[in-house]
C-alpha cells in the first residue's frame, strides 16, 4: 500500500516526461510479474499441487500475481492526468482487486506457515476461525462502504488514486498479520530448522522492509517486489519441491512424511495415520515399467483424495518408494469403516488397471496418534514393519494390537539388541541336520544363528538379520557366526558324527568385503580345520549385487578348497542362466516351491526343477520338509537330500550333537 497521492500529485506533477516517472515506478511491479510466473512454473511441472500446504502456496503466488496485476492498472492509467473514462473505471476496479487480494496474503501467508508445521488444528475451532479472520473481514467491510463514505480511498477523474482517512486501519491490520506471523515464525524454530526457519524470518523482515521503503520513498513500489523475492525464497528454501515432493509420483515426499510426523508429535495433534503397503508393488513396477507404474500410484492417490474430498477430511497424501502411501488425517471416524471405504473405492477407481491383470494388494496398518504411539521413529518403524511383526497375513493391521506385542518391542530395539548380542556373546549358533535319502543318514547340517538376549529372550533371524543388514552391522556379526562354526568343527570330529559339512549363510555385504578370503583364511588357521568342511551358503540376491570383488571372493574361497550352495531356489527371480555363474555345487530349493507341489502343477514344477538341477551336476537339498508325506514325495523324485521339521528343528549345539549320536547307523 503506498501513498499514491504524494506520488501522483506531488512528485509527477514536479517532473517532466510523466510517462518515464511512472515507467520506473512500476518497474519494480514489472519485475515481479515474472518472478511470480517463474514460481508458478516450478510449482506445476514439480506437481507441487497437492497437499495442504502447497495448495495454500499456490493460492498466494496466484493471489500475489493478480495484485500486482492490479497495482499495474492501478498506476499505469495514472500517468496521464486527468483520467479518461476508461482509465477511471480501470482506476477504481483495480484499486478495489488490489486491496483484497493484497491485504488477502498476509492471512494465506500465515494459514500456509501453519499447514506447514501442521499446527493448523490450533484454528479449527469455530472461534478461533472467526478470531483470525475477523481483521480481514474489516478490511472486505471497509472496501464494502468505501464507494458510500470514501473512508478508505477515493479516485477522481482530476487526481487519480487518493488516499482516504481510514487507510491507516490496512497497515494497521496488516501490521497485526504480520506481528502474529513474525511472532509465530519465532515459535517455529521448534518446527522449521537452519536454513527454512532463517528464511521464514527474513521473509517477515524483507516484507516490513519493503513497506518501510516505500513509506518513506513513495516513488519505489517494491512491496509486490518483495513479495515475490519472498516466496521464491519460500520455494527454494522452504518447499524445496527436490526434497517435499515425490515428482513422478505428484505427491508428497517421504521426506515430508518424517517432518510431518516429527511436527506431529511436537505439537501434539491428533491425527489417525494410514500406512497403506502395496505389497506386490515391485511385481508391478516390473509388469508396468517405470513410466506406468508411477501414473497407477498417482491414479490411486487421486482415488483417496476424492474420497475424503468427498467426506470432508483433511488428508495429506505421501508416497514411498517403491510403495507405499501414508495417508495422515484429522478424523475422529470410525478408523475400519474409513479403511474399507477406502478399499472398495479405490479398487473402483483404477478398474482400468485390474481389467490388464494389475491387482491392487495393500496391506493397511492404522495408527492413532497420539493415542497409540507418541514417538516419531516408533511410527516410521511400525509403518515399514508391520506386516513383518504380525506374522497373519491380513488386510488390515491395528498399531494398537501390534505394539503391545513382545515383537514390537524387540524391533524397536533391534539396534541395540544386535550390538549388545555381538559385545557379550548372545549369538548362538542352532544346528539343523540334513537327511541324505541315498543313505538314510544325516549328512550335513545347516548352521543357523539365534540371539539370546537377557531382556527379549530368543530372538530369530528373520527379525534380526535383516535389521543388521540394514544397520550395517551384518559384518561384525558374521563374523561372530563364522568363528563360533569354526570353533564347533573344530572341537567336534564331523566325520564321526557322520557329516560331510556344516553350511554357513552368508550375506550379501560379507561377500562383497574385500578381505573376505583372508578373514576365512585366519579362522581356518587358529581352529586347524579342513575347507571341505565348510559349505558356504548365497541367495539370489548376489545376483543383483554382482560386482567384482564379490566375483573374486568366491573364485578366491572355491581354490582355497570352499564349496558354496545357491539358498532359496525359487524365490524370487530364479534362472537357471543365473546358477551358472558362479561355482555352485549344490542347490537349496526354498520351502515355498515344495508348499506347492500339495498341487498338481506345483508338484510338476518341482520335479521337473529337481530332474534340470540333476541334469546339470547339481546336488540338490530340498527345504522345509515338515511331513512324512512330503518326504515320501520327494524320496519319489529322488532328491539328494532333505532338510525340515520333520527330521529335526534347528538344535542348540549339545542337543545337535546329542541328536547326531542317537541317529548314527550301526
Ligand atoms: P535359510 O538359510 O533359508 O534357513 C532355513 C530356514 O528355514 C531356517 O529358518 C529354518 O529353521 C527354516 N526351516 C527349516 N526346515 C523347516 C520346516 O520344515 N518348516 C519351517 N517352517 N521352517 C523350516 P531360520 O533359522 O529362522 O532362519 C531364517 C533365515 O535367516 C535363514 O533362511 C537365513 O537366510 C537367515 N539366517 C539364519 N542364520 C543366519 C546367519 O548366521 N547369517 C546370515 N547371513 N543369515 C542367517
Ligand atoms: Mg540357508
Ligand atoms: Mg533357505
Amino acid at each position: 500500500m503506498k501513498n499514491k497521492y504524494f506520488i501522483l500529485t506531488g512528485i509527477y506533477n514536479r517532473c517532466r516526461g510523466k510517462k518515464n516517472i511512472i515507467m520506473r515506478i512500476i518497474y519494480f511491479d514489472i519485475c515481479a510479474i515474472p518472478l511470480f510466473l517463474m514460481i508458478l512454473f516450478i510449482c506445476y511441472t514439480r506437481k507441487m499441487i497437492r497437499g495442504n500446504a502447497n495448495q495454500l502456496f499456490l493460492v498466494m503466488t496466484f493471489v500475489s500475481l493478480f495484485a500486482t496485476i492490479a497495482d499495474l492498472g492501478m498506476e499505469a492509467p495514472q500517468a496521464i492526468l486527468p483520467l479518461s473514462e476508461t482509465s477511471y473505471v480501470i482506476v477504481v476496479i483495480s484499486s478495489y482487486i488490489y486491496f483484497i487480494l493484497r491485504n488477502s496474503t498476509n492471512v494465506i501467508l500465515l494459514l500456509f506457515l501453519l499447514h506447514l508445521t501442521r499446527t493448523s488444528f490450533l484454528i479449527q475451532k469455530t472461534w478461533s476461525k472467526i478470531v483470525f479472520s475477523l481483521p480481514y473481514l474489516s478490511i472486505l467491510m471497509m472496501l464494502a462502504l468505501n464507494p458510500f463514505n470514501r473512508a478508505s480511498f477515493t479516485v477522481t477523474r482530476q487526481n487519480g488514486y487518493a488516499r482516504g482517512p481510514l487507510l491507516m486501519v490496512f497497515y494497521i491490520i496488516a501490521l497485526i498479520y504480520g506481528l502474529i506471523g513474525f511472532v509465530y515464525s519465532i515459535y517455529c524454530r521448534r518446527y522449521l530448522r537452519g536454513t527454512k526457519w532463517i528464511a521464514l524470518i527474513s521473509i517477515y523482515i524483507l516484507g516490513y522492509l519493503a513497506v518501510l521503503i516505500q513509506f518513506l520513498y513513495p516513488g519505489t513500489l517494491m512491496e509486490m517486489f518483495c513479495t515475490a523475492i519472498g516466496e521464491m525464497m519460500i520455494m527454494l528454501t522452504i518447499m524445496r519441491p527436490e526434497e517435499r515432493m515425490d515428482s513422478e509420483v505428484g505427491v508428497l515426499s517421504w521426506a515430508s512424511y518424517q517432518s510431518d510426523i516429527s511436527n506431529i508429535i511436537r505439537s501434539g495433534e491428533h491425527v489417525l495415520i494410514s500406512v497403506i503397503q502395496m505389497a506386490n508393488s515391485k511385481e508391478i513396477r516390473n509388469y508396468l515399467g517405470d513410466h506406468k507404474y508411477n501414473e497407477y500410484v498417482s491414479d490411486i492417490a487421486e482415488a483417496i483424495r476424492t474420497i475424503h474430498w468427498d467426506r470432508h477430511h483433511r488428508t495429506e497424501l505421501y508416497f514411498e518408494k517403491p510403495g507405499t502411501l501414508y495417508m495422515i488425517m484429522n478424523t475422529e471416524d470410525d478408523a475400519d469403516e474409513v479403511v474399507k471405504r477406502l478399499l472398495i473405492e479405490t479398487s473402483k477407481k483404477i478398474k482400468h488397471y485390474s481389467d490388464t491383470g494389475v491387482r491392487f494388494e495393500p496391506m493397511i496398518c492404522l495408527i492413532r496418534v497420539p493415542e497409540n504411539l507418541n514417538n516419531a521413529d516408533d511410527i516410521i518403524s511400525l509403518g515399514h514393519k508391520f506386516y513383518l511383526i504380525n506374522s497373519h497375513k491380513q488386510t488390515i493391521y491395528h498399531a494398537s494390537d501390534i505394539i503391545y506385542s513382545q515383537n514390537f518391542a524387540i524391533e524397536a530395539h533391534i539396534e541395540e539388541i544386535i550390538d549388545r548380542a555381538i559385545k557379550d556373546g548372545n549369538v548362538k549358533m542352532y544346528y539343523q541336520p540334513i537327511y541324505d535319502v541315498h543313505t538314510g543318514t544325516f549328512h550335513s547340517a545347516e548352521a543357523l544363528a539365534r540371539i539370546i538376549d537377557p531382556e527379549y529372550g530368543l530372538i530369530s533371524p528373520g527379525i534380526f538379520i535383516p535389521a543388521a543388514e540394514a544397520q550395517g552391522l551384518i559384518i561384525p556379526l558374521g563374523d561372530v557366526v563364522m568363528e563360533e562354526v569354526f570353533r564347533f568343527i573344530s572341537q567336534n570330529d564331523l566325520e564321526a558324527l557322520g557329516l560331510s559339512y556344516i553350511e554357513i549363510n552368508l550375506s550379501v555385504a560379507q561377500c562383497m568385503e574385500n578381505n573376505l578370503p583372508e578373514k576365512v583364511k585366519a579362522l581356518q588357521e587358529k581352529y586347524k580345520i579342513d575347507p571341505k568342511q565348510v559349505n558356504l551358503e548365497i541367495t539370489e540376491t548376489v545376483f543383483e549385487n554382482i560386482s567384482e570383488i564379490m566375483m573374486e571372493n568366491v573364485k578366491e574361497l572355491t581354490r582355497m578348497g570352499y564349496s558354496f550352495a545357491l539358498d532359496d531356489y525359487g524365490i524370487g527371480y530364479s534362472s537357471i542362466q543365473r546358477v551358472n555363474h558362479l561355482p555352485l555345487q549344490l542347490i537349496k530349493i526354498d520351502k515355498s516351491m515344495l508348499d506347492e507341489a500339495d498341487h498338481e502343477n506345483g508338484r510338476i514344477i518341482l520335479e521337473s526343477t529337481v530332474k534340470m538341477m540333476q541334469n546339470i551336476g547339481k546336488n540338490l537339498v530340498v527345504e522345509g520338509a515338515e511331513t512324512f508325506e512330503m518326504v515320501e514325495t520327494l524320496k519319489r523324485m529322488s532328491t539328494d537330500y532333505i532338510q525340515g521339521f520333520y527330521f529335526s528343528k534347528p538344535l542348540p549345539e549339545k542337543d545337535f550333537v546329542n541328536f547326531l549320536k542317537a541317529n548314527l547307523k550301526q
